[in-house]
């Protein structure tokens, strides 16, 4: 069975089984925190779980590396959007050792991008038109400078209220273990 088939199958005894109420909450996080971090597998439970949140306590926004990539970018406007529209006073951004996008290889995925069919004149078209995919597809080498680097954008972004707590952590994500990088009760204004 494809996955797909086998989401809609389950979906329909997950329905009428009413186990949907087990997680009925609000739309408005219980613990008024919005939580960035990265979409690796292994953070999928572990972290949330590992901070001691449950569901319904949290907004969670993530991408790849939980790299803030635009100062106007749709994940900088998923925490302002927490913040303004959602009742999330406090921001915990969250990157994690060992992290995919720590060592990316640009060249490799351009390569396998080719392989699957994506032309060379595509990379010369979107270079023509200011686009550089190399950084585009970059990662970062160090965690705890990728999330300060985090911090600064979303710290000092002109649609921000430096009154909202911005904290930075590390997590392992083979243990759960949290390494401080930034309190962000010590930056407000
Ligand atoms: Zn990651």
């Amino acid at each position: 069975m494809s996955l797909l088939n086998s989401i809609l199958e389950y979906n329909q005894s997950f329905v009428s089984n009413k186990e949907y109420k087990q997680y009925q909450t609000s739309k408005n996080p219980n613990k008024k925190a919005v939580l960035f971090t990265c979409m690796d597998t292994r953070l999928q439970d572990l972290g949330t779980k590992a901070l001691g949140f449950n569901n319904g306590d949290l907004k969670v926004v993530k991408n790849a590396g939980a790299i803030i990539t635009h100062p106007y970018g749709s994940t900088m406007r998923s925490l302002l959007v927490a913040i303004y529209a959602l009742g999330a006073e406090e921001i915990i951004i969250m990157g994690h050792k060992d992290c995919g996008m720590g060592s990316i290889d640009v060249e490799e995925v351009k390569k396998t991008m080719k392989q699957r069919g994506i032309k060379d004149e595509t990379f010369e078209t979107l270079s023509h038109s200011g686009i550089n995919v190399n950084h585009f597809l970059e990662g970062f080498s160090n965690v705890i400078e990728r999330v300060e680097h985090n911090i600064d954008i979303v710290y000092n972004h002109p649609l921000f209220d430096k009154t909202v707590p911005v904290h930075g952590l590390v997590i392992d994500p083979a243990t759960g273990e949290l390494e401080l990088v930034r309190d962000g009760y010590k930056l407000q204004q």
